[in-house]
């Protein structure tokens, strides 16, 4: 993942033919090009041609429980808040062959690998899926267990970032310091600016691999009205109505028996729908499977969810059997252990699973809720200590 190299950070100027160049530009490299586009009533990163394939004059509006596409006046390519999930779908694929093997004699000889895909080029990538590919990074690159075929495809992908211009419903990247400027781990970022005399993408480079793909654009340096005008966009996407204390939800843990997760438990259909979107969930399960004739035998690593039962099943039954356990599960580890395993929060306030629950559970709400109810018993728990004389001092 590149960080940013400040010797190269000149920011140019181009308008849409520009951007259909440094498309073309990938392309001719080689590159896999996936970015955001319309299919199925929804913004989701799919396969790019060109420019024209962007979500042209698209925004979306995103609630607890609810997301619809709307329509733009002002033609913006990437006017929409986020795609359905995030880019993990295509940097740890929901299913991939592990390995395949094929009887030999007595035993088995396994297969080679299939050859590495294409390197992908990822268009339009926001400030909190950056932060979300780095949490991933770190669950498959820091540890003694690495996926070496994340880690290829990191390693091999060119990162087009772009700035927020304004922000969803169900953001709160700003609470959770992950944007929503775009700071590091991208090739090139851009700013799409638009108002009554242009539509321009403002853009800075990364990466020295950035930087030569920038050059070969020929685009002519940002004037400081361009950099003033993409600023002015950031800061206007930072203005989230919706929030959370990330410091006290990092003691979630501290609080399993608190009545809320009976309330929760009531609503929570355990669907794993937040899981799917979420960008940094990573669990999986795995799957052997043969041909009839037991000739060819495959193993098959496919997504899972901790909302599941069978997900917890060990020897002797599942551990997480009620629905309480598995929501209290799977936000006490986003949000609060996390930190123990690797050092940050698992969140970074990109708002899918609020937007995705069936029944429009959020995320915010429910932490918030233990949380403030923990602080607030306690502040009167010493509070009524104070005034009854101290007792137990
Ligand atoms: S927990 Fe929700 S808001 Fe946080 S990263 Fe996952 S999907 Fe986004
Ligand atoms: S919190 Fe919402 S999205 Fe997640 S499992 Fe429960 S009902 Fe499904």
């Amino acid at each position: 993942m590149p960080g940013v190299d400040a010797s190269i950070t000149t920011a140019v100027v181009f308008d849409r033919g520009g951007l259909d160049a440094l498309i073309a530009a990938l392309k001719a490299k080689g590159f896999h090009v996936v970015g955001p586009r319309v299919a199925d009533d929804a913004v989701v990163y799919a396969d790019l041609d060109a420019a024209s394939d962007l979500p042209a004059g698209w925004g979306d509006e995103q609630e607890g429980g609810r997301y619809r596409l709307t329509r733009r006046k002002d033609g913006a390519l990437f006017g929409y808040t986020s795609g359905v999930q995030g880019w993990k779908r295509h940097l740890y694929p929901p299913r991939q062959k592990l390995f395949a093997a094929r009887r030999d004699g007595q035993g088995f000889a396994i297969l080679p690998p299939d050859p590495p895909a294409a390197p992908l080029a990822l268009i339009g990538v926001r400030a909190c899926e950056l932060a979300a590919i780095a949490k991933q990074a770190k669950v498959f690159g820091d540890r003694d267990f690495a996926d070496p075929g994340y880690q290829g495809r990191l390693a091999s992908a060119f990162v087009v970032a772009v700035e927020c211009g304004e922000a969803g419903g169900t953001c709160f990247c700003a609470a959770m310091g992950t944007g929503p400027a775009v700071e590091t781990g991208f090739d090139i970022k851009m700013v799409e600016v638009i108002d009554k005399a242009r539509h321009v993408f403002v853009a800075t480079a990364g990466s020295a691999a950035g930087a030569k793909v920038l050059d070969g654009l020929k685009a002519p340096a940002a004037a400081e009205a361009d950099k003033a005008a993409a600023a002015a966009r950031v800061a206007k996407a930072a203005k989230q109505a919706k929030t959370l204390d990330a410091k006290a939800a990092a003691r979630l843990k501290e609080h399993p028996d608190h009545a809320r997760w009976d309330d929760v438990a009531r609503r929570c259909m355990t669907c794993g729908n937040c899981t799917m979107v979420c960008p940094t969930c990573f669990c999986t399960t795995v799957e052997d499977t043969t041909d009839l004739k037991g000739e060819h035998a495959e193993r098959w690593r496919n997504w899972d969810s901790c909302f599941t039962i069978d997900f917890s099943y060990i020897h002797g039954g599942a551990i997480r059997t009620e629905v309480k356990s598995r929501y209290r599960q799977w936000i006490t580890h986003k949000l609060s252990t996390w930190h123990d395993q690797f050092g940050s929060s698992g969140c970074v306030g990109c708002g899918r699973c609020i937007t995705w629950c069936p029944v429009g559970i959020d995320i915010t709400a429910e932490a918030t809720a233990i949380t403030e109810g923990a602080r607030k018993a306690a502040a009167g728990g010493s509070k009524k200590a104070a005034t009854s004389g101290g007792k137990g001092r």
